[in-house]
């Protein structure tokens, strides 16, 4: 199996709805997020690529219209806006154009993240 990885980043602010009073993610804050997306195949397309690293800007460039120093409560329309919901949202978007999409992992810190992957 053939796998490649790119990875993206950007800032937003969000709140977690649902959680117990005085959780600090309940509160108005940010992240400088990273995104990973992965690719999978088990065998190169003719050129010798799993996917052109070119055609992944495509994600950068909807990140960057989307996500990019936006408020994730209004871009996803609801309050569940943990980095597992917008991994799978990503994971989502991703996997329409690129078939060999195995997994999208949302970073929220430099320590902590979340990964969709079927
Ligand atoms: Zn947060």
């Amino acid at each position: 199996m053939y796998v490649i990885a790119k990875r993206f980043a950007f800032s937003a602010s969000h709140v977690i709805g649902g959680l117990a009073a005085g959780h600090p993610c309940g509160r108005l804050h940010g992240h400088n997020y990273e995104v990973e997306v992965e690719l999978r195949r088990p065998a190169l397309d003719v050129t010798g690529f799993v996917r052109d690293f070119h055609e992944l800007a495509a994600l950068k460039a909807f990140i960057d219209a989307t996500l990019d120093h936006r408020h994730l409560n209004d871009v996803l329309g609801h309050d569940r806006t943990t980095t597992e919901v917008l991994a799978k949202w990503l994971y989502d978007w991703c996997k329409e154009r690129w078939p060999e999409t195995a997994a999208v992992r949302v970073g929220e810190t430099p320590r902590s993240w979340a990964e969709y992957r079927p």
